[in-house]
């Protein structure tokens, strides 16, 4: 039985969506993202999704534990018995020692960019407020300037972070983030990924690179 489990590290606009979608699809296993998981579990209005909102409403960060325990509820699904993909987790060392005492990863990417690289594609990126379709300006140009492809409708910014603002949260992202990357190294879980350039078809060298470690973690297994 082929079986993968990993996790996805990268800073905010780093691609950490196209990457997980892509993978996902061809490693047939769901991709989890904490932000979605959070938000299912607050519409659900379940214990702890009241427990979620007290935070969020707040404005205050939902704590490990609340966090490890929806992730651990989500990961105990059927879909999940032949590996997952998380994204957005784990986020704190906490975190990391949760899962790796739960459900031990088998490889740990991190996807990095420089700071130019991020705010790029942050800023470039256009949004269809109609169908929700996105572009990018340099990597994913509409057709026609500012008019989407599928519908017709007017695009959009889809931020108006300024780059002191993405840098910011660059660092901020970098320092919250260094123990649980010293964690997996140590583990010998880590791939460091360069994920500069168009994240698509990064994706596929990514898969590619994986699917050889794959191998080792089967006959492991
Ligand atoms: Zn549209």
């Amino acid at each position: 039985m082929l079986s993968i489990r990993l996790a996805l590290l990268g800073p905010p606009g780093v691609g950490k969506g196209t990457y997980s979608s892509i993978l996902s699809k061809e490693l047939r296993i769901p991709h989890l993202s904490t932000g979605e998981l959070l938000r299912r579990e607050i519409s659900m209005k379940t214990e702890l999704g009241r427990e979620v909102e007290s935070y969020v409403s707040r404005g205050l960060l939902v704590p490990d534990k609340i966090v490890n325990d929806i992730v651990a509820k989500r990961l105990c699904a059927s879909d999940c018995a032949n590996g997952f993909i998380l994204d957005g987790y784990p986020r704190t060392l906490p975190q990391a020692v949760f899962l790796e005492e739960h459900f031990p990863l088998d490889k740990v990417v991190l996807l990095q960019a420089s700071l130019e690289t991020i705010i790029e594609r942050i800023c470039g990126r256009l949004y269809c407020p109609n169908c929700g379709e996105t572009y990018h300006v340099s990597w994913k140009p509409p057709k026609r300037d500012n008019i989407c492809d599928k519908c017709g409708a007017k695009l959009t910014r889809r931020t108006d972070d300024s780059p002191e603002v993405i840098k910011r949260r660059y660092e901020e992202y970098l320092a919250t983030v260094s123990p649980v990357v010293d964690f997996y190294k140590k583990l010998g879980k880590l791939v460091p990924f360069r994920a500069e350039g168009d994240s698509q078809i990064l994706a596929y060298s990514l898969l590619r690179e994986l699917s050889s470690s794959r191998t080792e973690i089967l006959v492991e297994k």
